[in-house]
């Protein structure tokens, strides 16, 4: 730490799961139109962000030395990179050029990596460390790394005393990826065209969840390959879920689940049928696969049931977690905290 003032945010950030999730088929461009509800649930990762100023630096021609560092505690699961690539300082990078501070190239050591200056490599500007802590399964079809990317935007907007309205920072965030728009705000939406367009939805139904974690990731690029060689699923509509989301109910809510990318997903990871059914087996309202998996999803009647029912499938799978829906956006508080 150097010798200036430190300022330090806490952001919490949920990961997502997808209510439905309707894929139509490969444009030319690659990419893929998709009609989905999406939710957040209460499992998070967190993101601390420290700005390390010398006195005096707050002057605009300081910030412009701007540097950002990035460390990760991975926990139980597979090591995320903090290099370059991790989406957090994706994130942080985009938003540092379009406020025109620091600079926009990154280079990466292990355990660490470094948003340059782009200046003349004087260490003298302030310092960004962001520390990242993962909880969110990687790789799993529930978004963590958007996540981080969200949460980064988010606070570090705050942090920098940027002050960017909401619709800048959805379309800085719709640069760094499909679901990152949705992180921002989180709750329950709808998201159209490639997922980037975002709308927010009415919605009365608290839903309990078991998440049977595998922690051998499965690539979403696989996934849409996968499905590109399948059949086209039938079209569907999101109205009957977005109906059913209003009642509160979620009897009404279980049938209607539903996931194109999971026929794709099992084929490639077929121990997921049988996770599936034992789910089902066990008391599930329903079961289905979370995004491009291989994270299975069990909804519960209410938290006792996902208790219980997570007790009765725990040797199926690498982890489960208990969590509840929606869990809001990224939360940002002052200080360290816990
Ligand atoms: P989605 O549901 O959006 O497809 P996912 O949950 O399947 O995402 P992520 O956990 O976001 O997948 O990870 C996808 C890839 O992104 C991983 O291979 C990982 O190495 C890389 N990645 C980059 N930044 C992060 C991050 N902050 N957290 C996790 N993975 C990250």
């Amino acid at each position: 730490m150097g010798r200036g003032a430190a300022r330090t945010l806490r952001v919490h950030v949920p990961a997502k799961i997808n209510l439905h999730l309707g894929v139509g088929p490969r444009r030319p461009d690659g990419f893929h139109d998709v009609a989905t509800v999406l939710q957040t649930v209460s499992l998070f990762d967190t993101l601390l962000l420290t700005l390390q100023e010398e006195p005096h630096a707050a002057h605009p021609a300081a910030r412009r030395r701007m540097r950002a560092t990035l460390t990760v505690d991975s926990g139980s699961g597979p090591a995320v990179s903090a290099g370059p690539d991790n989406l957090a300082l994706v994130a942080a990078r985009r938003l540092m050029a379009h406020l025109g501070i620091g600079g926009a190239s990154g280079g990466g050591r292990t355990g660490e990596a470094a948003t340059d200056t782009g200046t003349d490599g004087d260490r003298a500007g302030p310092t960004t460390r962001l520390h990242l802590t993962k909880r969110i399964p990687v790789a799993a079809g529930m978004a963590g790394g958007s996540a981080d990317a969200a949460a980064a935007l988010v606070g570090l907007n705050r942090l920098w005393d940027a002050d960017l309205e909401p619709d800048v920072l959805h379309d800085l965030a719709a640069l760094v990826g499909s679901d990152v728009p949705f992180c921002v705000e989180g709750g329950t939406a709808l998201a159209t065209g490639t997922g980037t367009s975002v709308a927010r939805v009415l919605n009365r139904t608290v839903t309990h969840w078991v998440v049977g974690v595998d922690r051998e990731p499965l690539s979403t690029a696989d996934v849409y390959a996968r499905f590109d060689d399948l059949e086209p699923p039938a079209p569907s509509s999101p109205d009957g879920l977005l109906q059913a989301l209003r009642t509160g109910d979620v009897d009404e809510l279980a049938p209607l689940l539903r996931n194109d990318l999971e026929p794709a997903a099992v084929l490639l990871r077929p121990a997921l049928a049988e996770r599936r059914a034992a789910l089902l087996d066990h008391g599930a309202l329903a079961a289905l696969v979370s995004g491009s998996g291989p994270t299975l999803l069990g909804l519960a009647r209410d938290a006792a049931d996902a208790r219980r029912l997570a007790a009765a499938v725990a040797d199926r799978f690498d982890a489960v977690e208990v969590v509840s829906a929606p869990a809001g956006g990224p939360e940002v508080t002052v200080g360290a905290g816990t």
